[in-house]
């Protein structure tokens, strides 16, 4: 299987992050580049580096006030007299009725859901070669690959189309699907990440083209609170096309493979020409998170029972954070995959 990353992902290194009101180092570390980069390596995966696609596939998922927001706000905000060394808000609506603020501040509260995404000046180019990673993934499986793995970093199914939020900034998942929409009638997402993938859901909500399915630590309690709640379905046209598989808190490989069977058979009936899998390897039970007990030989029997659906599948990477099985939980899931498309 073809793995896509490129460099400038790199660059991206949030510092700032506050966990319960507590300033924290951000988890989301370029570190975790090089575990990920060694997992793809020893599932046997060649890494190639993606083609700039500019900002297309990017924009058919995102706002232009969004993109234009990402790309200046970081030297509007160091112009700001005392303002921090990256760009996080400390104000935001209550609702989006209101106007559309005019200064750096107000805009960074407008379109930043929370303080876990810091922007610095390497953040919009590292984001758009992440979704170009995941663009060129598509490319991979719509030229007839079986399945392609797109290292995403920064991730992003937190990022909806015109907020970035929990270390999300442009959501691959979602421009992965939107390209390959471009040749599939349908096009299933599957997030099994720790955390709800918000982002997606808000962006295919009101569409019964793309089927977004989540399993992920209940939010009643864990980010991100307000969604990812069983009864939300689908809106309008998407009423439906949208499922949520919330699990309780520690849960462990049987109990995800449960919910997964539920996944499948949702996917099944939807008979989607396509797949994408959002995976995060922060369910993890060794994850800093500590939010769900899957194992490392969890993740293969995950991605066996993704590959039995038969779909051309591009596997997005989203969480996961730094741990001593980071990279062997990679491997295990890219392996598992291999191996159940070789039977
Ligand atoms: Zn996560």
């Amino acid at each position: 299987m073809k793995a896509f990353f490129a460099d400038e992902q790199r660059r991206h290194d949030p510092k700032a992050f506050l966990s319960s009101g507590a300033p924290q180092p951000n988890p989301e570390k370029p570190e975790r580049v090089e575990r990920l980069l060694a997992g793809a390596r020893a599932a046997g995966c060649e890494i190639v580096r993606p083609r700039d696609f500019g900002l297309g596939p990017i924009a058919a998922v995102h706002t232009p006030e969004y993109l234009e927001f990402l790309e200046n706000i970081f030297a509007r905000w160091r112009r700001i007299e005392g303002a921090s060394a990256e760009v996080i808000p400390n104000i935001h609506p209550i609702a989006r009725g209101g106007s559309y603020p005019a200064s750096a501040v107000g805009q960074a509260g407008y379109h930043m859901a929370d303080t876990a995404c810091p922007i610095s000046a390497e953040t919009f180019d590292s984001a758009c070669w992440s979704a170009w990673s995941a663009v060129e993934a598509a490319e991979a499986v719509m030229s007839g690959a079986p399945a392609a793995y797109a290292l995403c970093r920064p991730p992003g199914h937190h990022a909806f189309a015109d907020v970035a939020g929990g270390f999300c900034f442009i959501n691959n998942s979602a421009v992965a699907a939107e390209h390959l929409r471009k040749s599939a009638a349908r096009v299933a997402i599957l997030d099994v990440d720790l955390h709800h993938g918000n982002g997606t859901q808000g962006i295919f909500y009101a569409r019964p083209d793309v089927l977004t399915v989540s399993i992920h630590a209940d939010p009643v309690r864990f980010y991100p609170f307000f969604w990812g709640h069983a009864d939300e379905r689908g809106e309008g046209p998407g009423l439906g096309y949208n499922l949520n598989l919330p699990l309780t808190r520690k849960s462990g490989d049987e109990r995800f493979l449960e919910a997964l069977a539920t996944a499948r058979q949702r996917i099944r009936a939807f008979a989607p020409d396509a797949l994408v899998v959002a995976l995060g390897l922060d369910a993890f039970e060794g994850d800093p998170f500590g939010g769900l007990s899957v194992t490392t030989p969890g993740f293969s029997r995950i991605a066996e029972a993704i590959a039995g659906l038969g779909l051309p599948t591009v596997i997005v990477q989203e969480g996961g954070y730094l741990c001593d099985a980071l990279g062997d939980n990679l491997t295990a899931f890219l392996g598992g995959y291999g191996n159940a498309l070789k039977v």
